[in-house]
């Protein structure tokens, strides 16, 4: 049998081992299904399609939707399936051979790897040690590099951490191609990039529905940016990428904002709250501006902690084996009963 590409040998895939136990606080979902009505509505939208015609290739109704959402022209909207697939397309259209991407990790596991998969060189940038990203690092990796895509992930996944207006204007100037600034936890964070993008502007901004439009299951998300990128994306994209039932699943959620808004917020207060009483714990706990925390035990191995967690119940992300984030758990906020569940778990395993 043919062996795979021979640049893929050593790849490591990316996956979060998926356990059926009570408490689910591993992949940063929302914790509740979508809106009473939603279904109602995608139900009615999904009978009066149109099975035997391909979809709208360019899934008009959901670009205006969300460009209207944003306040911005639908010819700045890319969606496709995940923004997993929104940062693939990226890589496809300004990566490939001979080109690289910048990274600056701890960051988002799936930069580097959608760059790999792509033939596009990765440039690794290194944290300061409390995590936070250093622009001294930024401005030598960037010069050396000289990367077709700059990847910075606000708030950061897996750390939390939200970089400030001042910080993204700075790696802005400096960026030589272009700038992704990856908001999938955006909703969360009190200053989104978002403000940023112009047509002249090499800066996108990618979000997803996965995250607080509950909506994982669907697999939809989208990026704003210039309309001339946009439509160098929609070039290289397969076409007929986005099904009608996603498309009329999108549009039909974004209706539901009050709803979203409400759920943010309730996430928000409930993130302060599982950080409050983490602080109350012999663990460290990074500033989260997501939907989850990131947190060391300080005289425990993370990876038994990990495992006392699940034995009760509880699975939450185990990232102690990972390079720099020894020690390691990040926990998903989730309902107030689930995070109760967690900080019993947790209280009990550092007994
Ligand atoms: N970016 C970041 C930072 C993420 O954490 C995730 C989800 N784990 C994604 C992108 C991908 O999200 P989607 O479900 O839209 O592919």
């Amino acid at each position: 049998m043919i062996g795979p590409r021979a640049d893929l040998a050593l790849m490591a895939g990316y996956h979060s081992p998926q356990v059926d136990v009570p408490v689910r606080l591993n992949t940063n979902e929302a914790p509740e299904p979508p809106p009473e009505g939603f279904e109602e509505a995608l139900v009615a939208e999904i009978r009066s399609l149109d099975w035997h015609r391909y979809p709208d290739r360019s899934y008009r109704a959901l670009r205006e939707a969300i460009a209207a959402q944003h306040g911005v022209a639908p010819e700045q909207v890319f969606a496709a399936n995940g923004s997993n697939e929104v940062l693939q397309t990226l890589c496809l259209t300004y990566g490939g051979p001979g080109r690289s991407v910048a990274v600056f990790e701890p960051t988002y596991a799936l930069h580097s790897h959608i760059a790999r998969i792509t033939s596009t060189g990765v440039a690794v940038g290194e944290r300061r040690g409390d995590l936070t990203l250093d622009l001294d690092e930024v401005r030598r990796v960037l010069a050396e590099a000289d990367p077709a895509i700059t990847f910075v992930c606000s708030p950061n996944n897996p750390t939390g951490m939200v970089e400030d207006e001042a910080t993204v204007r700075t790696v802005l100037d400096l960026a030589p191609g272009l700038l992704v600034v990856d908001e999938a936890y955006g909703q969360f964070a009190p200053w989104s990039a978002l403000s940023l993008v112009g047509d002249d502007v090499p800066l996108v901004v990618t979000r997803t529905y996965s995250k607080t439009w509950s909506m994982a299951a669907a697999r939809l998300g989208y990026l704003i940016g210039p309309r001339e990128l946009v439509a160098q994306l929609d070039q290289v994209v397969l076409p007929y990428h986005l099904d009608s039932m996603k498309q009329a699943a999108g549009r039909i959620a974004l209706g539901f904002e009050d709803a979203m808004k409400a759920r943010v917020a309730a996430l928000v207060e409930e993130r302060g709250r599982l950080s409050a009483a983490l602080a109350d714990l012999p663990v460290d706990v990074w500033p989260s501006g997501a939907n989850f925390v990131l947190f060391r035990p300080r005289d425990r191995d993370g990876g038994a902690v990990w495992q006392h967690l699940l034995d009760r119940g509880v699975l939450v992300r185990d990232c102690s084996s990972w390079p720099r984030l020894s020690g390691c758990l990040r926990v998903t906020i989730g309902t107030p009963a689930e995070d109760d569940a967690f900080l019993a778990a947790l209280e009990d395993a550092l007994r």
